[in-house]
């Protein structure tokens, strides 16, 4: 099966029911073969976005291309968009075969072209020989598998995919979202993927983009988002964060000097995106802080707080403290190895900040 590639753009998209604004002033370009995910929590507008491209749902302003041409008034038939849902739609009266042969039938392909191409869609997902029975007598992932099969037959410009992960239980999830990559690999497929799941989408997708309440936060791969977040929300988001309130209050060529909320003040060394002075929020990951005993002598390249553990989670590949530094609570992951004691509630302990590691986010 060999399938053409295309781009997708929206250009200021907005959409409205009645007087809630679900999408506002949207701007995303997915390129040619690119897998990319819609990541948000639930509600920020996702499955609308997603549907609104399969055609589905029609925003009211802006502009939606599919290689450079307004698909904005092509009804859905028309789109050549697959899409496949959460609870896969699956025909439960019609065999394995004939599921997946429907949307050919639909548009009067000959009989030697439904055999030829619904053989080669099922051989892809590995079900050529569950062709014959029906979709309750197979499990969940197959049942996925199917539903994909279904949809990459009709040969579509574009794959969009619902949460399509979210009924399987985590051990098929991990397993099928390797076999979604490899399916999305093998065709080189535009595909728009949606889900809630931050681990999910860094997973699988070439680059995400991050909505909450309609407004897009921020596109770019993973480590981007991961390294770089472009504000709280982000930072947030994708992965955990330490966020503490404050102010910059001085900045030099060298150092920046910061009045943390409830923590006190913080002398961090310069790096070249960091904003003036003004309120900021200092973000940093909880595995890039080192936890010490208080006494401990430790080194001057990294900023050190004094703290107290309040609690510990072992997890077993790390131990995850919640320590409590002035009025703030910072979380620190320590890597774990045998013979490591763990730190009990009440420890006094010191914190160290890695300044390459710490983002200031103004908004
Ligand atoms: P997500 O997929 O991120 O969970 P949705 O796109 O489903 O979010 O929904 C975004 C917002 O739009 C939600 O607040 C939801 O209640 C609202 N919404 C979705 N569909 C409709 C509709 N048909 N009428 C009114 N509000 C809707």
């Amino acid at each position: 099966m060999s399938l053409n590639k295309v781009s997708l753009e929206a250009r200021h998209i907005s959409l409205s029911y009645g007087a809630t604004e679900v999408l506002r002033d949207v701007n995303i370009r997915i390129e040619p073969g690119e897998f990319f995910a819609l990541l948000g929590p639930s509600g920020s507008g996702k499955s609308t976005l997603l549907r609104l491209i399969a055609g589905f749902n029609q925003h009211q302003r802006g502009e939606l291309l599919i290689d450079g041409k307004d698909i904005t008034g092509t009804p859905p038939h028309l789109r050549n968009v697959g899409m496949v849902f959460q609870n896969y739609a699956l025909w439960p009266h019609m065999t394995v075969w004939d599921n997946v042969a429907f949307g050919l039938v639909e548009r009067k392909e000959t009989g030697d072209a439904i055999r030829r191409k619904v053989g080669a869609a099922l051989d892809l997902v590995g079900l050529s020989q569950f062709a014959q029975r029906r979709p309750s007598q197979l499990s969940g992932g197959q049942q996925q598998r199917v539903a994909l099969a279904r949809t990459v037959v009709i040969e579509p410009k574009l794959l969009l995919l619902d949460e399509p992960l979210s009924n399987l239980d985590k051990n098929l999830r991990v397993q099928m979202r390797e076999e979604l990559k490899n399916l999305q690999r093998t065709l080189g497929l535009t595909t728009i993927f949606v889900t809630h799941d931050q681990e999910e989408a860094m997973t699988t997708a070439d680059r995400m983009a991050v909505l909450d309440k309609g407004v897009l936060q921020q596109v770019g791969t993973a480590a981007a988002l991961f390294d770089y977040p472009a504000n709280r929300f982000v930072a947030g988001f994708v992965g955990t964060a330490n966020l503490v309130d404050g102010k910059i209050t001085h900045a030099n060529g060298e150092t920046v000097t910061f009045q943390a909320d409830g923590v006190g003040q913080m002398v961090l060394p310069r790096t070249p995106e960091m904003p003036g002075p003004g309120p900021a929020t200092l973000a940093f990951r909880p595995h890039t802080v080192n936890i010490r005993v208080r006494d401990e002598h430790v080194d001057a390249s990294r900023t050190w707080l004094d703290g107290r553990v309040e609690s510990s989670e072992f997890l077993g590949e790390t131990s995850r403290y919640r320590v409590r530094v002035g009025e703030a609570v910072v979380v620190a992951n320590q890597s774990h190895f045998a013979g490591l004691s763990l730190f009990q509630p009440g420890a006094a302990v010191r914190l160290g900040i890695e300044s390459t590691q710490v983002r200031f986010l103004t908004h």
